[in-house]
């Protein structure tokens, strides 16, 4: 069945979904965004990544031509003309077209976008074996230049990480905050686990606030894992008995190597694998139906 792709209104073809290049999304990264999972028919923690949606917007004052709960309907529409039961769902709003300063209030006019594709990101055995990776040099984005809580559509930093990423020949990559705590991956919020207890890093310290990272924090709660939110270092990784990074496209995924370091046993660790069955069976069951 050939993809319909949800343009300012209308459900177009891929070959159609075009926009302006002068939309300041494309010419200075002037825009928001979210990544959505769809499950079973469901799409999952639809009204959280709505919720930091509209935060993102409010933040850098873009004003979306949709209310939140057309935007859920129009979302529903989406999945549905693609018959899609499971798969990603990219949901972008740019500031619009505009010239060439940097001016927002030349862009009256949003755009809004939403793409639905098939996922596959890691495979299965990427699970259990665990992820091989390292830190980079490149720093997270200052929370008080821009914010990195704003899902913004400048992702130039994380793209540098992923740069040093491939570089080093992994997947995904540890950064740093500018005080040198460990703020998050390229494109995923980090865990880590010792001696039974869970941690990672609060969001002040440059991260996400992820969707996952919050599903697995009250997983956590509900099995019985101590759960702290506390800024810890590289070499707390190094020593940690078991990492792991979540998102949503990565769902929870297992560390076995930093920077050279074996972590725990060398693959997905008990608590990493717990949390990631248990995350597994509420995706099936949680979230907003697409179909009646
Ligand atoms: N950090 C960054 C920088 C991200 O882009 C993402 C989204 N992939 C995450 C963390 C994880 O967030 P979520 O669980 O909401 O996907």
């Amino acid at each position: 069945m050939a993809q319909i792709i949800y343009l300012n209104g209308q459900y177009v073809s891929k070959e159609d979904a075009k926009i302006s290049v002068y939309d300041h999304g494309f010419l200075y990264g002037d825009g928001i965004f979210e990544g959505i999972r769809i499950y079973n028919g469901n799409i999952f923690k639809s009204k959280e990544h709505l919720d930091r949606l509209y935060d993102s917007a409010k933040s850098i004052m873009l004003d979306i031509p949709l209310k939140q709960d057309e935007m859920q309907q129009v979302l529903i529409e989406t999945i549905r003309r693609n018959e899609l039961r499971d798969g990603y769902i990219r949901l972008v709003v740019s500031r619009g077209p505009g010239d060439l300063g940097l001016d927002p209030r030349r862009s009256p006019k949003a755009n809004v976008i939403i793409i639905v594709e098939q996922l596959s990101i890691y495979p299965e055995e990427a699970y259990l074996r665990g992820l091989k990776t390292v830190s980079v040099s490149t720093r997270r984005n200052v929370p008080d230049a821009l914010n990195p809580k704003i899902k913004s559509l400048n992702y130039l930093n994380n793209i540098l990480v992923k740069i040093q990423a491939n570089l080093a020949g992994v997947g995904e990559a540890i950064m740093l905050n500018s005080q040198g705590y460990v703020a998050e991956g390229s494109s995923d919020n980090i865990f880590i686990v010792k001696r039974g207890v869970v941690y990672t890093p609060p969001c002040y310290v440059g991260a996400l606030e992820g969707i996952t990272r919050a599903a697995i924090i009250e997983i956590c709660g509900e099995l019985g894992y101590t759960l702290k939110e506390e800024p810890f270092t590289l070499h707390d990784v190094y020593v940690a008995d078991e990492v792991f990074f979540t998102g949503t496209a990565a769902e929870v995924i297992a560390v076995r190597e930093v920077d050279a370091r074996i972590i725990g046993e060398g693959k997905a660790g008990p608590i990493t694998t717990h949390l990631l069955k248990e995350f597994r069976k509420l995706v099936e069951i949680d979230g907003v139906k697409v179909y009646e």
